[in-house]
This record gives structure tokens, sequence and C-alpha cells, in this order.
């Protein structure tokens, strides 16, 4: 029986909710699968602050260096220490520690939920990594300053390499769906730079004769998505174009709280929803842990075709048909317009897997 060792950090706000009932529910699939899982508890976030160290400890990065992959729960970084606020938030850090360079989102309509877009099925395919993210973009110090109080300059990066990794793991998803890709670009106006991702992603394109490949521009897009999102498949962008457009796509097909993603590496790959830590509504069992869920068999997925595991995919598309059964059969949380508690939910989900 193959073994994973997977990290989990619980993270802030309703993150510790959200990982309880997913790690429930895991649990209680696992028991018919093949699947070896152990689970290493790991500090970030105010837990950690709360122990003396830094939102993300050189030991927990340690320790997820031994790990095949972990579950990242969200950081409410705003309400750090103003020193810990200089810092990368916990998720920037990991994300470039372990150069996860593909940001994987992918958004479809569920039925009974009411959505914008409830006939959508896509995946938005961000490049992780440089762009316009100067906590990530250059390898000491930061890709912003301020010459003088006046005046804030923010460095974009783009570099052919980074867009062509990102385009080979946007044409292979292509590839495995309805082999259709679109890059998201803004090439008539930022031109070297979004104008090298398009040409790059164009050229690796070429490389799979199957797929059919077109591009837009970011505004024109965000219309596009709002008019007629279910044309879309496989939609590659850069780092801030896809944060912006992840949310919009999670909203467009039902809620936030129901958006998945990994971050994934070349040797590695972390589990996170696309939603914050809501601080909201935290500690009140009511947050929605199914994108957090549908992160962590996304993870399953790409840890099973690294390792060759049918028996791990198979536990994947468990809990995902389990969770869309008992979405179907009225469990839903408050975000959704149910009344089920984030504890209910997960009983809910369990008692689809008898
Ligand atoms: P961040 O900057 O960390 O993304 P944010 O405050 O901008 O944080 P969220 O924390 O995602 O964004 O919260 C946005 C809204 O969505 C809040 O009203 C929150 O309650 C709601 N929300 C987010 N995640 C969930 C969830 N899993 N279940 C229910 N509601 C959620």
């Amino acid at each position: 029986m193959a073994s994973y060792q997977i990290g989990v950090l619980a993270g802030d706000g309703i993150g510790p909710e959200i990982t309880r009932a997913a790690l429930l529910i895991v649990e209680a699939a696992r028991g018919r699968a093949e699947v070896d899982l152990r689970w290493r508890h790991l500090p970030m976030g105010w837990e950690a602050l709360q122990g003396g160290a830094t939102a993300m400890p050189e030991e927990t990065k340690a320790a997820l260096a031994t790990c095949d992959g972990w579950i990242m729960g969200p950081h409410d970084s705003a309400s750090y220490p103003a020193a810990e606020r200089e810092r990368r938030n916990p998720s920037g850090e990991l994300r470039h520690h372990f150069d996860l360079y593909a940001n994987i989102r992918p958004a479809h309509g569920w039925p009974g939920i009411a959505a914008v877009a409830p006939q959508a099925d896509l995946v938005i395919v961000r490049e992780n990594t440089e762009g316009f993210y100067p906590d990530r973009n250059m390898y000491v110090g930061s890709g912003e300053w301020m010459p003088t109080p006046d005046v804030a300059l923010s460095v974009g990066l783009f570099t052919r390499r980074a867009a062509r990794r990102i385009a080979h793991v946007a044409c292979r998803l292509a590839r495995s769906r309805r082999q259709r890709l679109t890059i998201v670009h803004k090439a008539n106006v930022i031109r070297l730079g979004t104008g090298l991702f398009l040409e790059e992603c164009r050229a690796v394109a070429a490389e799979y004769p199957e797929l059919r490949v077109d591009d837009y521009h970011i505004d024109a897009m965000a219309a596009h998505l709002v008019l007629r999102a279910a044309d879309f498949d496989v939609i590659v962008t850069t780092n801030m174009f896809g944060d912006i457009l992840s949310d919009l796509t999670g909203e467009l097909t039902g809620s936030l709280g129901l958006a998945p993603s990994i971050n994934a590496g070349d040797e590695r790959a972390m589990a996170q929803a696309a939603h914050g830590s809501a601080p909201d509504i935290a500690g009140q069992d009511r947050a929605n842990p199914i994108g957090l869920l549908g992160s962590v068999t996304m993870l399953f997925r790409w840890l099973a075709e690294r390792h060759a595991d049918p028996d791990l995919a198979a536990l994947g598309a468990t809990i995902d048909d389990a969770v869309a059964r008992a979405v179907a059969g009225g469990a839903r949380t408050p975000d959704l317009g149910g009344t089920s508690t984030t504890t209910t939910f997960a009983e809910a989900v369990v008692a689809q897997l008898t």
C-alpha cells in the first residue's frame, strides 16, 4: 500500500474549522481505500506567532520539505503584528520557497446551486512566481519602492522560462479536458511583459496541435466570462490577472467558498482553498469546507499522477462524488443559502460515503 506524508497547516480564522471538517471526511473515505495517509500537523499563522515564532517558521518549512504535499489553511496576515506584515505572507513564502509556480483554480457550476454561470466548467492556470507581485518577483528585495514619499514604482517581471513552464502545465491540462486553451494578457498596453508571455504561450501551444487556442485581453476576458463562461475550458494567464479572474469565476459558479486550488511545482504541491480566512464568520461553525476539501482532492489527483497511484486518484473521486451528492441532497452551509453548520455538512458528506 502506498504511503504519503501530508503536512497540515490549519491557519487562521475559519482555517481550523474547515481543516477539521476536511480531515474528518478524508479519514472516513480512507477506510475503504488502499492508501496510507500520514498527517503531520505544523504551526503557521497566529498559532506560530503565539508560540514565539514567525508566521511561517523555518521549522515548518523544513518539515514540509520532507512531506509529499500539504494542506494550507487560510491566513489572516492583515491582522499580524507590524514586523510580521513586512515579511512575505505565509502562502507567498511557501510558493516562493518551494517554487510552486502553477496555481490551478477550477470553477464549475453545481446542480441546485444558484449561479450566474451554472454551466461553466473551466480551469484557470495562473503563473504564480512573477508578474506584478513584488514580494515574489525578486531574488532579494522587493519589486516595489518609493524614491520619494509621493512616488511609488511597481515592477512587473516576465521571463520566457516562467511563461513556458506554466504554458506546458496549461496545455497538458487542456489536452486531458476539452482541448481548448485561452491565453489571457494585456499585450496591447503592457507590450513587452505580457507580450512576451503571450508569445511564449503561443509557441508552447503550437507543440500541442490537438488544442484549439485563442487569446483575449484581460479586460475583454472579464466581460466574456460574465457573458459566456461555459465556452471556456483552460485559461492560462499571468499572476495578477489569474488572481483576479479566479475570484470572478469562483463567484460566477456559486460561491467563493466552493472554489478549490492547488499550487504545484515540479516536486511538491500544496492544497489551498481560493478564499481567505473569513474573520467575519470565524469560530461560528458556519464556514463552507468545500473549497478546502476540493483542494485536498486536487492534491490527491496530483500525487496520484506523479506516483501512478490509481487508489489515491479513486479516493479523491470518491470524496468529490460524496460532496456532490450531499449538496444535491440539500446539505448546504449559509453562504449557499442553507442551514448546515460546518460540522453537520461534514457529517452529511460522510453519510454519503457509506
Ligand atoms: P483574504 O485577503 O485573505 O483573501 P478577504 O477578507 O478578502 O481575505 P475572504 O476571507 O475570502 O476574503 O472573505 C470574503 C467573504 O467571503 C467574507 O464575507 C467571508 O465570510 C466569505 N467567505 C470566504 N470563505 C468562506 C467560506 N469558506 N465559507 C463561507 N463564507 C466564506
